[in-house]
C-alpha cells in the first residue's frame, strides 16, 4: 500500500486546480491525483466548442450566485473568498490571459482551451504533483486515521483526500457508503424539442429578446431565443432547461410553453397592430415585418394568424388582429422531448449540500474528506459559471487541505 499525504480523486477541472495550488504551497507534501482516464481534462478540453469558457466576467458575488439553480445560497460565502476576479488573476499570474466576449464570457486570448490544459500540466509538472492516468478508483474505506483507496492499479492510503470526480454515479455509491446522501441525478443544460409549423424549415433564426413561460409552472427567463433543426434553444431556453431541471424531468420533458417575442402585452400589440392596419392599408402583412422579429419569423407567425401571403392590412378583421397579437405575445409551443446543448452540458444532483462545510468544502460527515466542482449539488446556467464553481471549490478546499491539523 502506497502512503500519501493528499490523494486527489479525479484529473478534471477541479482535482487538477485543487492539486496545484496545494503543491505550490508546500512542495513538499505528497500530493497524488489519481485518474481513471488515459488523460485528464477531457471536459476541458471540449468545453466552450474547443474554446474553454474559463469563467464570467460578473464581479458581484450576490449577482454571481443568481446564476446557480442549485448552489445559489451556499456559493455566496465561498465567492467573498474566490471568484471570478481571482480565477483572471490566477491564470494571468501563469501566464494566461483571459478576454470578456460581448455577452460576458470569459476565455483564453488564444481561443483554444488547449492553453488551459497546458497550463495546468505545465504547473502540476513543476510543483510535482503525481499525476497518475489508467487509476480508476475502486473503493474509499475510512480507517481509524487514513483513507484506503483503491484502485484499478493497487492501493493508497492517504491523509486527506479530495473528491473531484464530477458526475460520476459510481463515486457517489461510494460517497452513499461513507455516509452522505446524494440529490438524484438529472440533465441540466438541454435544448427543447418541438415539432411545430411555426418555426420549422427556419434553424438559424434569432429572436433578441423574449420572454418564455412554462405553462403551469412558476419558471419563466427572458433572453436570446435560436430556432433550431429539432426546437428552441440559446439562453431563454438554457436557463429555463437548469433552473427547472428536476421539474421537467418529473414531467418526462413533456410540457407547454408560451412565449413572448415582443415582449409586449396582448393589448398593446392589439393597439400598435390597430394602428398598423391604418397606417399600412395597402400593404401585405406577409411583407411589412415589425416590432424588430426576424423577417422569416413574422412570415410564418402572420400565416400561422389566419392570413395568406396576400392579405393587405386594411382587409384584417377583428379575430385575425387578435390572432396575430396573441402569436406575437402569447404563443403557446408544445414540447416533447430535449436533445443535448454541445456547448456546455451538465448534471444538476450530487453530493447534499447540508453535508458540506462551505467555509472549507469539508464534509460535515467524514473529517479530512473533501469535494469540489461538479460532484457537489451544484450546477449553473451556461456561461462559464460551472466552471466558477470548480475553481472556487478547489481553491477553498485546498486552502482547508493545508490549513487544517
Ligand atoms: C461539452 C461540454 C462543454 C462544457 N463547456 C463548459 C464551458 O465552456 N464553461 C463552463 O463553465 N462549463 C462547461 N462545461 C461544464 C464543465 O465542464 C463542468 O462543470 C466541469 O468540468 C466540472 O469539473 P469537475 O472537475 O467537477 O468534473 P470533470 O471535469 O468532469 O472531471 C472529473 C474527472 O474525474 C474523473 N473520474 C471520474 N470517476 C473517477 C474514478 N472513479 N476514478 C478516477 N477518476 C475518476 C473523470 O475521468 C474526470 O477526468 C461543459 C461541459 C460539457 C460536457
Amino acid at each position: 500500500m502506497i502512503q500519501k499525504d493528499v490523494v486527489i480523486i479525479g484529473g478534471g477541472a477541479a482535482g487538477f486546480f485543487a492539486a496545484i495550488n496545494i503543491s505550490e504551497q508546500k512542495p513538499n507534501l505528497k500530493v497524488t491525483l489519481l485518474e481513471r482516464g488515459k488523460e485528464g481534462l477531457a471536459k476541458v478540453k471540449v468545453s466552450g466548442g474547443g474554446r474553454c469558457n474559463v469563467t464570467h466576467a460578473e464581479f458581484i458575488p450576490q449577482d454571481l450566485i443568481q446564476n446557480y439553480p442549485r448552489g445559489e445560497k451556499e456559493l455566496l460565502g465561498p465567492f467573498h473568498q474566490f471568484m471570478t476576479g481571482d480565477t483572471i488573476e490566477w491564470f494571468a499570474n501563469r501566464g494566461v490571459e483571459l478576454k470578456i466576449e460581448d455577452d460576458g464570457r470569459m476565455f483564453p486570448v488564444s481561443n483554444s482551451s488547449q492553453t488551459i490544459i497546458d497550463c495546468f500540466l505545465n504547473e502540476a509538472d513543476k510543483y510535482g504533483v503525481e499525476v497518475l492516468y489508467n487509476h480508476a478508483v475502486k473503493n474509499i474505506e475510512r480507517t481509524k486515521d487514513a483513507f484506503k483507496i483503491e484502485t484499478s492499479q493497487g492501493e493508497f492510503l492517504a491523509e486527506k483526500i479530495l473528491v473531484a470526480t464530477g458526475s460520476n454515479p459510481k463515486i457517489w455509491n461510494l460517497l452513499e457508503r461513507l455516509g452522505h446522501s446524494i440529490a438524484q441525478p438529472v440533465p441540466s443544460l438541454f435544448t427543447f424539442n418541438i415539432i411545430d409549423e411555426r418555426i420549422n424549415d427556419i434553424p438559424g433564426v434569432v429572436a433578441k429578446n423574449v420572454e418564455v413561460k412554462v405553462l403551469g409552472t412558476n419558471l419563466w427567463s427572458e433572453g436570446p431565443l435560436l430556432i433550431t433543426h429539432w426546437g428552441l434553444s440559446a439562453p431563454s431556453i438554457l436557463k429555463l432547461s437548469a433552473f427547472g431541471a428536476l421539474e421537467l424531468a418529473e414531467r418526462n420533458y413533456k410540457f407547454e410553453i408560451e412565449i413572448n417575442f415582443i415582449k409586449m402585452t396582448f393589448k398593446d400589440c392589439l393597439d400598435t397592430l390597430k394602428a398598423l392596419k391604418q397606417d399600412l392599408a395597402k400593404k401585405t402583412v406577409f411583407k411589412s415585418t415589425q416590432y424588430d422579429i426576424p423577417k422569416r419569423l413574422w412570415h410564418k407567425l402572420v400565416l400561422a394568424s389566419n392570413m395568406t401571403m396576400e392579405t393587405r392590412w386594411a382587409d384584417l378583421n377583428k379575430l385575425q388582429l387578435e390572432t396575430l397579437a396573441s402569436q406575437l405575445t402569447q404563443a403557446v409551443f408544445q414540447v416533447d422531448g430535449k436533445s443535448t446543448f454541445k456547448e456546455e452540458f451538465v448534471t444538476a444532483g450530487g453530493v447534499n449540500l447540508k453535508e458540506i462545510n462551505f467555509k472549507t468544502f469539508e464534509s460535515r460527515i467524514v473529517k479530512h474528506l473533501y469535494f469540489a466542482g461538479e460532484v457537489l449539488n451544484i450546477d449553473a446556467v451556461t456561461g462559464g459559471f460551472n466552471f466558477q464553481n470548480a475553481w472556487t471549490g478547489a481553491y477553498i478546499a485546498a486552502k482547508s487541505i493545508l490549513n487544517s491539523e
